[in-house]
């Protein structure tokens, strides 16, 4: 019989499988049966790759000995001790042969071409902090993707999956990337949705701040009334405190948290206090805004090498820990974090000390946001448009031939 009387989704059963050290067969080494090894690897199966040619990816996984590939057609009998089958060959007629031996052999075993036909199915499958969701919807594998994405979306949002261990109090310092609210990364964003206090910066991207529960409190660093070291000391206190009274506390920054965003102060304090601590590394703005406006930091054959300089104070103050003569005498890529307020002193100095006049410039206000615009210029020419244009904080600045490959 090869149709199903009911829909699978009716008449299977779902079970996990342990298939540490057990013999798993795989006939057909193509991107199908590519998709499936990283999952039975990873499941620890012993697993036989059976087919003539192999994808490059199927080759590597053989060449690191983390499956066997036999290299030729399948035949009769290959299944012999396996617990599991994965029939996914190119001619269907193989497939049909293997789902026949495995009927006899009883093995279960999944049919490629034909799911209907196997005696098991693959699930659309996903992992999350020690859950593993598996979805079957009976022969529509764009539902059971579809669903399975919207489920992972869900608790990697947190809105689901309250009897989750509760996080031991401690401090995380997480980079929420450049701005879109979609790119933070995915530890970081698991691990927003368990704090119980969110210490948050004015340029870290403020719309997954909405995802969160009421009972979570919200302080916004950017907001605390006095000066800047001062506010570091508030900060570093909040975060220590939350700590002490128990509580889950993510410390959520704009992009990278070690790229000019005081996190390993936050770091020092907190371990000096005997808080543990930890970080979630995010997208840097330096990276990810100049690439969003059509700027590659890097270009083989233009630009071997990229370094990101903070424009927080002016070349000659006493306070300047950047030799701006040596930067002027590189060919490759600058890119200027916080250096709107003071673009024409920068380029004057990069200038005076021998980087052509003509040097491409780009500058990107406000990246990956729904307020993002940019503008391509030059070196001489980067303090007037920026004037001009009325360019405003927070933007970055990338400065050589990279700015200039699209226009
Ligand atoms: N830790 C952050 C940088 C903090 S310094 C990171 O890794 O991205 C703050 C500066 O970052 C801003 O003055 C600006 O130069 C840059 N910046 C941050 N987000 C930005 C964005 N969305 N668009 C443009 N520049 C941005």
């Amino acid at each position: 019989m090869d149709t199903p009387a009911n829909p699978p989704a009716e008449h299977h059963y779902l079970a996990g499988l342990d298939l540490a050290g057990r013999r798993v067969v795989v006939v057909g080494a193509g991107t199908v049966a590519q998709r499936r090894l990283p999952r039975l690897v990873g499941a620890g199966a012993a697993v036989e790759v059976i087919a003539p040619e192999a994808t490059p990816a199927v080759e590597a996984l053989a060449d690191a000995g983390e499956i066997t590939w036999t290299r030729r057609g399948y035949r009769d009998g290959d299944l012999d001790g396996a617990w599991y089958a994965v029939a996914a060959a190119s001619p269907d007629e193989v497939n049909a042969a293997v789902g026949a031996e495995a009927e006899r052999r009883r093995v279960f075993c999944v049919r490629s071409d034909r799911a209907v036909s196997g005696s098991a199915v693959t699930p659309a499958v996903a992992e999350h902090d020690g859950l593993l969701l598996g979805v079957l919807a009976g022969g529509f594998p764009r539902r059971s993707v579809a669903v399975r994405d919207a489920l992972l979306e869900a608790l990697q949002s947190g809105v689901v999956d309250e009897h989750a261990d509760a996080p031991a109090p401690g401090v995380v310092l997480v980079g929420g990337g450049p701005g879109a609210p979609d790119l933070i990364t995915v530890r970081g964003r698991r691990l927003l949705a368990k704090a119980d206090l969110v210490v948050t910066d004015h340029l870290a991207p403020r719309e997954l701040l909405e995802e969160l529960g009421p009972h979570v409190e919200v302080v916004d660093a950017s907001k605390i009334p006095y000066g800047r070291a001062a506010n570091q000391d508030v900060i570093n206190r909040t975060l220590i405190e939350g700590v002490r009274a128990g509580r889950f506390v993510v410390r959520l920054k704009g992009g990278d948290p070690y790229v000019f965003g005081r996190g390993f102060e936050e770091l020092l304090a907190c371990t000096e206090a005997g808080v543990p601590v930890t970080v979630v590394p995010g997208i840097t703005s330096a990276f990810s805004v100049p690439a969003v406006a059509d700027v590659p930091v890097t270009h083989r054959g233009v630009a071997h090498e990229v370094v990101v300089v903070s424009g927080h104070v002016a070349p000659g103050d006493e306070r300047s820990l950047v030799d701006w003569p040596s930067l002027a005498r590189l060919r490759g890529t600058l890119v200027l974090l916080m250096a709107v307020q003071r673009i024409e002193s920068f380029a004057d100095v990069l200038i005076e000390h021998g980087r052509p006049a003509d040097t491409p410039v780009a500058v990107v206000q406000e990246g990956t946001t729904a307020t993002q615009r940019s503008l391509r210029t030059t070196l001489d020419r980067v303090g007037a448009d920026v004037r001009e244009q009325g360019v405003q904080p927070p933007a970055v600045v990338v400065i050589g031939p990279v700015a200039g490959l699209k226009d």
